[in-house]
């Protein structure tokens, strides 16, 4: 299937600005995604038609709120193939999706001393919040490291499954090469040690459909920016098994049934899911926005979003290929990897590089992408990154490569 690249850009009202005199190539997807009209419509219409908190309330409003607000849940449910809507939490973010995950399995489900395999390959936010857990909890960490061309160490993970961790935590994606990680192989090793599987799927959802049932994840994070819709909303699927057993991480209004106070002790009856975890007011406009985000990439269809995707991701690299001042960091292997173009150039930092382009209007990721010790194993401090979305072109693709040319 192919896609009408042009019509698709229309949808992208930003696409159309200029940056530095020169017209926007935003090419620094894997930070966050640019967001078509239909999500901004979507949220503007929220506030101008239905604003009015969830559940709080029997007038019209609150009832409409509440029902975008629950029909957001089953959406990413059905994106996620999850069993059940219920399986479904709202968070800010990634961040907050694996931090409430470690912190529930680490009250419900860890002793002290027990370990957590986590991955040299994995974002910060995969990594952190379990190392946290140790001064809070006893629990330990376990690094699995990473091969030199920034994949897991699949014989290392073997070997360290045979500590028998309770928890493995691990990415779907790095958001530093677009390695796509064999869980279809590693998930099943890690339940056979009798672990649970904790998946960082932030790099994954906005590049092709993601099964939970059929990956057996037990939870599965990801952030609503990266896959079109606004800032401030994000996922946790769990398996309602754990859901149901763990207790929650923030207390407050709307996660309760009754309150109790008997004699100055209180007696909670927590709200079923998934409203035992969502504590507070919720984010009903981001979860409008995730709502016309899913419905958007369900218009455009995976069949017609991954070609695209793989083909300008096969002309950046060939074109860097070529280039003798540039380094490629990644595996060569491109068929395993989304569009994720890690790369230094000789004699140039990676926020020289990314300074250079901005001049001409481009948008490159440079640093360290929030992933440390993968860096470190890959013997660099910094990288620059180029990471591409459905709607970019060859254009723009073209304008960055004749730019890093100029760089040799
Ligand atoms: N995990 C991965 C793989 C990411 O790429 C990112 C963000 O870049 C995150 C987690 C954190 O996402 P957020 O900042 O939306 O919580």
């Amino acid at each position: 299937m192919t896609m009408d690249i042009a019509a698709v850009r229309a949808d992208f009202p930003i696409l159309a600005r200029t940056v530095n005199g020169k017209p926007l190539a935003y090419l620094d997807n894997a930070a966050t995604s640019q967001k078509p009209r239909q999500v901004l419509e979507a949220v503007d219409r929220y506030y101008r038609q239905n604003n009015a908190n969830v559940h709080r309330g029997v007038h019209t409003l609150a009832s409409e709120s509440t029902v975008l607000y629950e029909e957001a849940h089953q959406k990413a449910a059905a994106f996620l193939n999850a069993r059940s809507w219920q399986e479904i939490i709202f968070v800010r973010n990634t961040t907050e999706a694996l931090n409430l995950a470690a912190t529930a399995l680490a009250l419900g489900h860890l002793k002290p001393g027990d370990e957590v395999l986590i991955t040299r390959v994995d974002h910060h936010s995969n990594i952190i919040p379990w190392f946290l857990l140790k001064e809070r909890f006893g629990i330990l960490t376990r690094m699995v490291d990473a091969l030199p061309d920034g994949t897991l160490d699949l014989e290392d993970f073997k070997a360290k499954l045979a500590g028998r961790p309770k928890v493995v935590a691990m990415t779907h994606v790095s958001n530093v090469t677009g390695w796509i990680s064999p869980l279809e192989r590693l998930i099943p090793l890690a339940h056979e040690a009798g672990a649970l599987v904790v998946v960082d799927g932030a790099q994954a959802v906005p590049h092709f459909p993601v099964d939970v049932q059929a990956l057996d994840a037990d939870f599965y994070a990801f952030s609503g920016h990266k896959v079109l819709a606004p800032m401030g909303i994000g996922v946790l699927y769990g398996k309602r098994e754990l859901l149901t057993r763990l207790p929650p991480f923030l207390g407050g209004g709307d996660m309760l049934e009754t309150v109790c106070v008997v004699g100055g002790v209180c007696s909670l009856c927590l709200k079923a899911l998934p409203w035992k975890y969502e504590a507070g007011t919720a984010n009903v406009d981001g979860a409008v926005g995730l709502t016309a985000a899913i419905d958007y990439l369900a218009g455009l269809g995976w069949d017609a979003v991954r070609p695209h995707e793989e083909s300008l991701f096969r002309r950046t690299v060939e074109g860097m290929r070529r280039m003798k001042h540039v380094r490629l960091i990644g595996p060569e292997d491109l068929s395993r990897r989304v569009g994720c173009v890690p790369f230094t150039v000789e004699g140039l930092s990676a926020s020289e590089v990314a300074t250079a382009l901005d001049g001409e209007g481009i948008a490159i990721r440079s640093g360290f992408h929030c992933a440390q010790p993968l860096h470190e194993r890959l013997g660099l401090s910094s990288s620059a990154r180029i990471s591409l979305a459905f709607y970019n072109t060859e254009a723009e693709v073209d304008r960055c490569l004749a730019v890093l040319e100029s760089l040799g």
